[in-house]
């Protein structure tokens, strides 16, 4: 998810072409588990951080960057956070915001997220971890676990909608050189 308080035209060069934008097939893909948490993990996440703060991004999932791994890092202003294989276990209250998204560029969608969730995932070391998160910070996590699953913030429009959002954006992006 981007941060659309602090938005800035993508910066031009290697970086940013990296991050996948939509049709990108991977994007709408149902991303698969992580089974081992090694070396491997470590370089996709590092890899994700690289591409998030070069985009000024607040989180991302691996799909974005071309891996079907359930994986997704978060910044929020505490730091880097990195959880494997993330899923929502408990949610709570209903608030709509528009949100924007690195794979979309130019494009905000108004959507409804939980409050509240409660998410549990796994550390770099593997580690369970479970955390109860708010307002903003629930949002990210939302967006980010709906990456895993092959869902956009487009997907939360009507296709006619959707459809108008998607010609918009790829003349843009046409015109941007
Ligand atoms: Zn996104």
């Amino acid at each position: 998810m981007d941060e659309r308080r602090d938005r800035m035209p993508p910066e031009e060069g290697e970086k940013t072409a990296r991050i996948r934008v939509y049709p990108d097939p991977v994007l709408i893909r149902k991303a698969m588990p992580v089974r081992n948490i090694d070396g491997k993990t470590k370089a996709v996440v590092d890899r994700m951080s690289e591409l998030m703060y070069a985009n000024k991004g607040i989180g991302l999932a691996a799909p974005q960057v071309g891996i079907s791994s359930r994986i997704l890092i978060v910044d929020v202003g505490q730091g880097l956070r990195a959880f494997i294989n993330p899923e929502i276990l408990e949610a709570e209250g209903e608030v709509v915001l528009e949100e924007g998204c690195l794979s979309l560029p130019g494009i905000e969608v108004p959507v409804k997220r939980k409050q509240k969730v409660l998410v549990r995932g796994r550390d770099m070391d593997g580690k369970e971890v479970n955390e109860e998160v708010f307002d903003f910070q629930a949002r990210v996590y939302q967006h980010e676990i709906d990456h895993l699953n092959g869902t956009l913030i487009v997907h939360y429009l009507s296709s006619l909608k959707r459809g108008l959002l998607i010609k918009k954006m790829r003349k843009e992006l046409e015109r941007s050189p």
